[in-house]
């Protein structure tokens, strides 16, 4: 079956707001059962409050290398010093059935799954260096030697921004959920996506 669902990758470094634009959005948004989080498998220790399955399938090294050896991710990148890898078969599942699935990936995976398949991509840039920095901190579940890695990591993530379809700068939160929707409702208004949902309704407009 042809992909009806759309693929967004979302990116950013560490602590400018992607977790907290897409759980806005999936939580707020999304009566309708349209969109959905991609979970990806990961190496690293569990956050306090994150769940196996539903934040990330958190699994050992061992059992990591295993599903690449059998060729069950998309992509897969080392970030961090920890594995993370997203598998194809969910999220083929999802499209096919038009649901509109969400990648929060680095850009060494966004560059693998932009090879394979069609996706809208968006970087998700902070206000400032300084309030990045201070996100991190307030996000309080990073140790300061983790969160020093991730503020050097920042800048080396963020000169990828231009290979995105989109750029959102996280300043004000709702500003930034509200430019997040409207990427996905211009998508759904494109006419291939039209002529698929509204398929009903155009033979009748256009019957003899
Ligand atoms: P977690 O899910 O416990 O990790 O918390 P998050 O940091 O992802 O944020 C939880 C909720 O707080 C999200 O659904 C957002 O709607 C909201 N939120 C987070 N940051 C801000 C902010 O700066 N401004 C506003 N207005 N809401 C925020
Ligand atoms: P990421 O998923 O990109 O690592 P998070 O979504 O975890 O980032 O956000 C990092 C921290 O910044 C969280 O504590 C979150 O509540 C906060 N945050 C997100 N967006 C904003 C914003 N616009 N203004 C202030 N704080 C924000
Ligand atoms: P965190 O540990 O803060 O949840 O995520 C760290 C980084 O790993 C983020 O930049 C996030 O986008 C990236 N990441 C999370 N899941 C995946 C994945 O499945 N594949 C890739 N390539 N990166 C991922």
């Amino acid at each position: 079956m042809a992909q009806q669902g759309t693929l967004y990758i979302i990116s950013s470094p560490s602590g400018a707001g992607k977790s907290s634009l897409l759980n806005a959005l999936l939580t707020q948004h999304n009566a309708a059962g349209k969109m959905q989080l991609s979970v990806s498998h990961t190496t690293r220790a569990t956050r306090p409050g994150e769940e196996h399955g539903v934040h990330y399938h958190f699994v050992p090294v061992e059992e990591f290398k295993a599903l690449i050896e059998r060729g069950d991710f998309l992509e897969w990148a080392e970030v961090f010093g920890n594995y993370y890898g997203t598998s194809r078969a969910a999220i083929e599942a999802c499209l096919a059935k038009g649901i509109d699935v969400f990648l929060d990936i680095d850009w060494q995976g966004a560059r693998q799954i932009r090879e394979q398949m069609p996706t809208k991509s968006i970087f998700i840039l902070p206000p400032s260096r300084e309030e990045l920095e201070r996100r991190l901190i307030g996000r309080g579940q990073d140790s300061s030697e983790v969160i020093a890695g991730r503020m050097a990591k920042a800048i080396a993530e963020m000169v990828h921004y231009d290979e995105y379809d989109y750029v959102i700068i996280n300043e004000d939160f709702e500003q930034a959920l509200f430019q997040l929707r409207s990427i996905i409702e211009c998508q759904r208004l494109e006419m291939r996506h039209q002529q698929q949902a509204q398929k009903n309704l155009l033979q009748q407009l256009l019957a003899e």
